[in-house]
């Protein structure tokens, strides 16, 4: 029977123009996820075409001809498998959409690849989306020194790439030491799948064994039981049925539970998922849970339900690391937008603007600055005009990230880093 994989997220972070796409569409082709009635059909177009051989180029640039002809080709599954994981590539088309989705944890990434071309090396966009990766949380990053082929594969080339990286990795707080650095060649396939004969100098992994050597991402199951609540059902002959997801934690059949900040508790009858019932639920199970002692109106969306020993943490004001994605003017002392967290949307005053920090960097740039505008990375305290349950990030990452809401759009994205009780 094949073994089971693990399932890791992987974001391809750089520079426009530094070879991401053509990276992904490189590591898919290695892995056989191109289709093979595809890779068929320009096998044919090269030969008639009279070229000696198919290279994956010609599969590139067909692809693109196609994408920019509105065809959609069915490669939009970006899914390839490892010796070790199934790994999952998150796309990142805009600089913006990938912030979002990073903070608001709709593509939790496990790691990070970092595509550098050899030539230009460290760019804006390299040191944001390196800055962006570490507040995010995320701890692993491979960096692929690309484009080799443009310096002939020279080392020194490489070196003094390797060199400048190394310098930003550290200011943000990564140990060099522990990430691999690969010379790469999206383009003619060098050290990705297999060692590429013509940087023998080279000695560390290929991109395949750097992505088999990440670390699986920690598990949720060993954190407290943290369901925030979506709805909740009053069920005759049943009773209260709150409905949620699991985000960290296992839910028994017979355990006590509390609902924060409502205060109110009970005890769990029988839980339910898709329609069967189940003896314990963990994190990524959606569920509902029928609890005695606890009425309809005792819990609503927002609420999230912990074990007692343990319960969901209720904050007066908390402190958070943002960036201002898109604000019309400025954010200042004072201005009160509406922060969602998990299920929760609960209005919030900002009311310190702690630290402006440098966005290339994460270094401190400006204390106790007087407002905030678009692309700002700063430190805030921010205070819900309500009780509500929100957790530090490295304690309970899913509920952690927020996004700040106003004027119907996103305004601001960020992850709590400590929080008064
Ligand atoms: P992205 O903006 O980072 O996604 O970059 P693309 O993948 O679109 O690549 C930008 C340009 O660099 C394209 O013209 C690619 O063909 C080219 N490119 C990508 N990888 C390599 C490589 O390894 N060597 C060379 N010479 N060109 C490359």
């Amino acid at each position: 029977m094949a073994k089971e994989l693990e399932h890791i997220n992987v974001v391809i972070i750089g520079h426009v123009d530094h070879g991401k796409s053509t990276m992904v569409g490189r590591l898919l082709y290695e892995a056989g996820e191109i289709p093979e009635h595809i890779i068929e059909k320009y096998r044919k177009e090269a030969q008639e075409k009279g070229k000696a051989t198919f290279e994956f180029a010609w599969v590139m640039d067909k692809l693109k001809e196609e994408r920019e002809r509105g065809i959609t080709i069915d490669v939009a599954h970006r899914k390839f498998k490892t010796n070790k994981y199934e790994i999952t590539i998150i796309d990142a088309p805009g600089h913006r959409d990938f912030i979002k989705n990073m903070i608001t944890g709709a593509s939790q990434a496990d790691a990070a690849v970092l595509v550098v071309d050899v030539v230009d090396c460290v760019q804006a966009q390299t040191k944001e989306h390196v800055f962006l990766s570490r507040t995010l949380g995320i701890n692993q990053i491979i960096v692929l020194i690309n484009k080799m082929d443009r310096v002939d594969y020279k080392q020194e080339e490489y070196d003094k790439c390797k060199e400048a990286v190394s310098k930003i990795l550290k200011m943000v707080g990564f140990k060099v030491d522990e990430i691999p650095f690969i010379p790469t060649s999206a383009y003619n396939g060098d050290n990705i799948l297999k060692k590429s004969e013509r940087t023998t100098w080279y000695n560390g992994p290929t991109v395949f064994e750097a992505l088999d050597a990440l670390k699986p991402p920690e598990k949720l199951v060993d954190k407290p039981l943290r369901i925030p609540i979506q709805d909740v059902y009053s069920i005759s002959g049943v009773g209260t049925v709150p409905v949620g997801r699991v985000e960290s934690g296992i839910l028994k059949v017979g355990d006590k539970v509390i609902f924060n900040p409502a205060g109110v508790t009970g005890e769990v009858k029988s839980i339910e998922m898709h329609h069967e019932s189940i003896p314990q639920a963990e994190p990524g199970d959606n569920i509902g849970f029928n609890v005695r002692g606890v009425s309809k109106n005792d819990v609503r969306r927002g609420d999230v339900a912990g074990h007692p020993d343990n319960p969901p943490t209720v904050v007066r004001d908390f402190t958070a690391q943002i960036v201002v994605l898109q604000h019309p003017t400025a954010i200042t002392v004072g201005y009160t937008p509406v922060v969602h967290a998990h299920t929760a949307q609960v209005a919030c005053q900002f009311v310190e603007l702690q630290k402006k920090l440098d966005p290339r960097t994460g270094q401190a740039k400006e204390e106790n600055p007087q407002f905030l505008k678009t692309g700002d990375a700063a430190i805030v305290k921010l205070q819900p005009t309500r009780p509500m349950v929100i957790e530090k990030v490295k304690d309970i990452p899913p509920l952690g990230r927020f996004a700040v809401r106003d004027m119907g759009m996103t305004v601001a994205a960020g992850m709590v880093l400590d929080v008064t009780p």
